[in-house]
């Protein structure tokens, strides 16, 4: 299960949560406990990428 990382835009508060990729997105500040949170963008999760960045291993 990934941590999910949210941003309120309440308060401004950040805060981690541990809920699945799929279900990622419902989430209450755990200061204000408002529901007017932003999902930040991980650097494990990236499910339906718009760019393509493969295919850049090392040459020589
Ligand atoms: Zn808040």
């Amino acid at each position: 299960m990934p941590l999910i990382e949210y941003t309120c835009l309440d308060c401004g508060n950040r805060f981690e949560k541990l809920q699945k990729a799929d279900a990622a997105g419902q989430a209450e500040c755990s200061t204000c406990g408002s529901v007017n949170v932003k999902r930040e963008l991980s650097t494990f999760s990236s499910a339906g990428s718009s760019s393509s960045a493969a295919g850049c291993f090392s040459g020589g």
